[in-house]
């Protein structure tokens, strides 16, 4: 394979149909070879790989494998998955985070028993038309299952195409994702039997990806064993580093929020369930708030005197815990605290629960962070 000048005068390489075939071939051939066992690619149903492509947005393959497993234990189909306690569902996503996902799971669940009788439909519009499903899920999802072909473009596959056709500009905007689509699409098998699901989309797609996850990867990409080296436009001008190029440097903010251990006198937590539309919705926490609501110690002590009434104690800054949340580095002060006075009885949503009850019950991921670590160190 050589590669094509081509992409320099004006008739992008992608144009090439020998290119683009010599590419195929490459990834295909690759893949053949190369693929990564994994559980959902061992019976690809429409159902399964539904759910592992929803679990691995925005999440590794290594961490989704065992949720994957224990969750086709729970939910081997959508009927069943219609049906599931949302409270128990949420308790199988924990640790998987970006909890609306699990959520329009259940909602497009609700949806093929209702109008596909209970089989995740076949038909490209109306996969796109469940709750959670876009225009890549929908394509991945049933070039993967069925070998139909539709294109696909992800974070993966954004990477690879733009290297492999030379992409300089950047690939936030809008003509750019135009362009990799309009490659994805290109790139599809042109002559396939709708069965032969190894020269099909079906691996097609799955060989881009996986190029993406682990040859053609964001740093030092693997070039010297890359299966389509030779056709590389990036690697040809030695820009591996520069593209995929962006624009926008996401800028990060420092956020302070606070929490209160608060305890009663049987060894018991004080934790409410997290009201709808706000994150973790459905999920329990300990007290627990942030800006606007809580500005500052101050501010958080007079949130949680308004939220519990009586006469609150905010005591020592008993830990502190860092993360991260799309722009924002949040600081979470965690302060020990006591209540006195005030109607004994709590107000909605405000409960004491064991540490028992609440491994039972789904938690926000600070919240089960800091429950663990109250457990380590026999705090009371
Ligand atoms: Fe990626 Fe290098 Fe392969 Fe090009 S040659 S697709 S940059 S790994």
């Amino acid at each position: 394979m050589s590669p094509s000048p081509a992409s320099t005068a004006g008739d992008p390489v992608s144009n090439d149909a020998r290119w683009r075939a010599r590419v195929r071939k490459g990834l295909l051939d690759w893949f053949a070879e190369h693929a990564r066992d994994l559980p959902w690619r061992r019976d690809p149903t429409p159902y399964r790989v539904w759910v592992s492509e929803i679990m691995c947005q925005q999440t590794q393959v290594a961490t989704v494998v065992p949720y994957f497993l224990r969750f086709l234990d729970r939910y081997p189909d959508a009927a069943a998955l219609a049906d599931a306690d949302e409270s128990e569902l949420m308790r199988m996503w924990e640790g998987l985070g970006y909890y609306r996902r699990a959520r329009s799971m259940h909602a497009a669940a609700k949806q093929i028993v209702e109008n596909h009788n209970g089989e995740f439909p076949l038909q490209y519009r109306d996969a796109l038309a469940l709750p959670g499903i876009g225009r890549y899920t929908a394509g991945a999802i049933l070039s993967i299952s069925s070998n139909l072909p539709l294109p696909i473009l992800e974070g993966n596959t954004i990477r690879v195409f733009s290297r492999l056709i030379g992409l300089r500009d950047s690939v936030d905007e809008k003509a750019s994702l135009d362009t990799l689509w309009d490659f994805s699409e290109q790139l599809l098998p042109r002559k396939f039997s709708p069965t032969d699901r190894a020269r099909g989309p079906a691996s097609l797609n799955q060989a881009a990806m996986e190029l993406g996850a682990l040859v053609c990867t964001p740093r030092d990409p693997k070039c010297l064993i890359c299966p389509v080296a030779k056709a590389c436009q990036a690697r040809a001008a030695g820009l591996q580093a520069e593209i995929p190029a962006k624009t926008q440097k996401m800028k990060y903010e420092a956020r302070s929020e606070y929490a209160a251990l608060v305890s009663d006198n049987q060894g018991r937590w004080l934790v409410r369930q997290i009201p709808p539309g706000t994150r973790f919705a459905g999920m329990w926490d300990f007290p627990k708030a942030g800006p606007p609501d809580a500005n500052d110690a101050e501010h958080f002590h007079q949130w949680l005197t308004n939220h519990l009434g009586g006469r609150i104690q905010l005591d020592e800054v008993v830990k502190t815990m860092k993360h991260a949340v799309t722009k924002y580095r949040i600081t979470l002060n965690v302060y020990r605290a006591t209540r006195t006075g005030g109607p004994k009885a709590l107000a909605e949503p405000w409960k004491f629960r064991t540490p028992d009850q609440l491994k039972h019950l789904p938690m926000s991921t600070t919240g089960r962070r800091l429950l663990n670590w109250v457990e380590k160190n026999q705090f009371s």
